[in-house]
């Protein structure tokens, strides 16, 4: 059976178009996972009490017949091949990838919680999110209901606008 997943992608160590451009490329080598939309790029401001450089992220729709958890593990080896280090919680790293919704699904696993718990809060997990499910009114629904009542105030630039892609 096809699912649909939304990935939100985000990087803020070394080069970060390259970062995403690779996570992207090792991604798809799982003939398992279909992508069907990229975001535009966005830069965004740090959330949370760790001081650090700005991100860049992105948002994934994709089609999959991966189960849950064997996306998530798909997850942790794109990580661990662009080399992230789980140093500080919240802190600074070179791809981080979390599953924002599987098939409108709720999951609470002690591994994977879905939809994901903090992308209410979070203005740089919703907004490319938006961009890429507009064929799931559903899904939309439920993102613009985010952003309307998120508290989140941190700054989300779209770049593609200044000529920025990936
Ligand atoms: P946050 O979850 O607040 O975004 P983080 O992404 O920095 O924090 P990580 O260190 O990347 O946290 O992940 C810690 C663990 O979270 C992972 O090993 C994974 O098992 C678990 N996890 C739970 N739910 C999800 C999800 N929806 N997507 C990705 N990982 C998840
Ligand atoms: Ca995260
Ligand atoms: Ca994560």
């Amino acid at each position: 059976m096809i699912r649909r997943a939304y990935l939100s992608i985000g990087t803020n160590i070394g080069n970060r178009c390259d970062n995403l451009q690779r996570a992207l490329q090792l991604l798809v080598k799982n003939p398992a996972i279909q992508l069907t939309a990229v975001s535009p790029l966005y830069q965004t401001e740090p959330v949370g009490p760790v001081k650090q450089r700005s991100f860049y992220n992105l948002g994934l729709a994709l089609n999959t017949s991966l189960t849950a958890l064997e996306l998530l593990d798909w997850c942790h080896v794109v990580e661990q091949s662009l080399h992230r280090r789980r140093l500080i919680h919240w802190g600074p790293r070179t791809i981080d990838l979390d599953i924002i919704f599987y098939q409108h699904q709720v999951i609470e696993l002690p591994r994977l919680v879905v939809p994901h718990p903090e992308a209410a809060n979070r203005r740089f997990v919703i907004q490319p999110l938006l961009d890429v499910s507009q064929d799931d009114p559903q899904t939309q629904r439920q993102l613009e209901l985010m952003l309307k009542q998120t508290r989140d105030t941190n700054w989300v630039h779209r770049l593609d606008d200044q000529g920025v892609t990936i």
